[in-house]
């Protein structure tokens, strides 16, 4: 096992990076970062990506975690954004099957609703059209009673029926983290908590960046021949810095998403439903909790814990309320919640939900490329537009690899699954004897890591007590560069959001491990600790 992405060799890997002349570095590494400097190490260019804090922390880990093709667009006749981002599911889903989900997907059809029956069946068979869906995917239209005895605790008053279809549900850090493991084996320098603060310019031409280190405060540079601005909701920050922002700036809007247990609230499929007022929100079911989302208002204040008030909340919560009347949640049964920033372009006169979700690209004078807005599902198309810049720039004839290209942990078939499965539990039964939960600890192992979950039980194993928990620490801080407990309970394990009674019972244990591959001292892990219980206390503060 390579240390190439390890927290370990931190202090190696930033003398490197000093010491080399990179052909791109890449500010942000949220997943267009992650995206770009897979696409770009692929071809065979010297890359570098820097992200500030730690990697998919920005949107990249608090949107609605699907891989979609975005149906509601087509409202907005963005065709070309729903063809793009459709036909871009599939190759999502086929070079990451271990992370990635086809999901049903269920569309009410009522009285006064935003889809009629007719309009349902035109806008899905165009979606399946446009985003070349597979044929066992296809919409298929259902009536009043089909839909009642799949959900049935909707409401049954103005009910016609739904549109039933599927989508793909994913985990957006876990894929961009998969993604910058991919680009890492390919030759690229990754770094989290290294923070571009300026830029270097020779003629006017910039040539490199002034970065900090934000673990230990050092400051250094970094020469590169061109530079891309994959920065998100801060990419103004950075064209700003440039002299380069122009009129046509981001607009931010945030969206909040509340996880509930099943107990309170159970689906077997997502629903995709009308909010009175207009818009329309999910509600997901994922293993033993249902989360719901979205909203979608203009912000202006903290980027770095974008707030979650008590009106998005109930606007959530009212939304659940009047779609399934039975369903009574209390702000009391929210067990967590994130709030993410859409790093929208602004367009006059349009509201927060009518604004494009189109990426965009800009190249400043001083040659600084920005590329902003676009969704998690387009990720590598948007790469490959600016990638196909930065070689034309540098005359590097090499065209895209990524369309067949397998990310990280994604290399098992689907249909190789359960062998693969099946021959890792029965290794893990050699060694825990009386544990009965093996496979649901394994396939939860393997929605996170895939056929990585090899290297986690070959560091449990080397220990004298085989301890899974301990190996999964060791994988994540030697081969993802996890620094901090929050780095592995939301964006490495997902805890935080979906398992946040997991994450009180195994803080103390999992401090331990992180404080002893990391040699922390006393102080230090009760430091993380409090961290972690205060982000625990933070996301339920509304
Ligand atoms: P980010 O993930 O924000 O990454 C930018 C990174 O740049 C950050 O990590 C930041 O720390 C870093 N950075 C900033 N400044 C610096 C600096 N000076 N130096 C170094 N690093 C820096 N898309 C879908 O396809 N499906 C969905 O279901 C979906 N749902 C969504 C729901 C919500 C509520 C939101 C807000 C978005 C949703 N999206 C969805 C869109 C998708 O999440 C975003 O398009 C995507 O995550 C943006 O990624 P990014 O890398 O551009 O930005």
């Amino acid at each position: 096992m390579t240390l190439n992405f390890s927290s370990l060799n931190r202090k190696k890997q930033n003398q490197k990076i000093q010491d080399t002349t990179f052909d791109l570095v890449v500010i942000g590494g949220g997943i267009t970062g992650a995206g770009i400097a897979l696409d770009a190490a692929s071809r065979g260019l010297k890359v570098c990506l820097l992200e500030k804090s730690d990697f998919a922390s920005g949107t990249s880990s608090k949107s609605t975690k699907l891989i979609h093709g975005g149906l509601r667009y087509l409202k907005q006749f963005d065709f070309k954004l729903v063809r793009d981002t459709g036909t871009e599911r599939a190759v999502v889903y086929q070079n990451a099957p271990h992370i990635v989900f086809p999901e049903k997907m269920l569309l009410p059809i009522t009285k006064g609703g935003s889809y009629n029956r007719f309009m349902t069946w035109l806008g899905l068979s165009i979606y399946d059209r446009l985003a070349k869906v597979k044929k066992e995917e296809r919409r298929k239209i259902l009536s009043k009673k089909e839909v009642l005895s799949l959900v049935p605790k909707i409401k049954e008053k103005d009910l016609k029926g739904g549109g039933y279809y599927t989508e793909y549900r994913t985990d957006d850090a876990r894929l961009t983290i998969e993604v910058l493991k991919t680009a890492v084996s390919k030759g690229a320098k990754c770094v989290n908590y290294v923070e571009v603060k300026s830029f270097i310019y020779d003629h006017n031409e910039v040539k490199g960046v002034k970065v900090i280190d934000n673990l230990n405060g050092d400051f250094f540079e970094i020469k590169s021949k061109q530079i891309i601005n994959a920065a998100g909701p801060w990419s103004d920050d950075l064209r700003k810095m440039d002299n380069s922002l122009d009129n046509k700036g981001l607009y931010i809007t945030k969206g909040i998403h509340i996880v509930v247990s099943d107990k309170h609230f159970k689906l077997n499929d997502t629903v995709y439903f009308d909010v009175p007022g207009g818009r329309m929100i999910f509600a997901i079911p994922r293993e033993d909790v249902t989360y719901i989302g979205t909203t979608d208002t203009h912000y202006k204040e903290d980027y770095e814990f974008p707030s979650v008030t008590r009106k998005d909340v109930d606007y959530l919560l009212n939304a659940v309320k009047n779609m399934f009347p039975s369903i009574d949640l209390q702000h009391e049964d929210i067990i967590s919640t994130w709030s993410g920033l859409r790093p929208l372009i602004f367009q006059k006169g349009k509201d927060p939900s009518e604004i494009s979700r189109k990426d965009e690209v800009f190249k400043s004078p001083s040659g600084l490329i920005t590329i902003t807005g676009g969704k998690l599902t387009g990720y590598r198309l948007m790469a490959k537009k600016v990638v196909d810049i930065v070689c034309k720039r540098l005359d590097h004839n090499v065209q895209c690899k990524t369309r067949n290209l397998k990310l990280s942990g994604g290399t098992i078939p689907e249909e190789g699954k359960l062998l693969f499965l099946n021959s890792m539990q029965s290794i893990l039964m050699s060694y825990l004897s009386d544990d009965k939960d093996f496979d649901r600890m394994l396939s939860s192992l393997y929605n996170h890591y895939g056929a990585n979950i090899t290297e986690i039980i070959e560091y449990s194993v080397s220990y004298s007590d085989f301890n899974l928990l301990r190996g999964e620490i060791e994988y994540v801080i030697k081969q993802e560069s996890a620094t901090n407990l929050l780095d592995y309970f939301i964006r490495r394990s997902g805890k935080m959001f979906f398992q946040p009674s997991k994450v009180d019972v195994e803080l103390e244990e999992v401090a331990k491990y992180f404080g002893e591959f990391l040699n922390w001292e006393v102080e230090k892990i009760q430091l993380e600790i409090n961290q972690v219980k205060e982000y625990r206390e933070r996301m339920l503060m509304f």
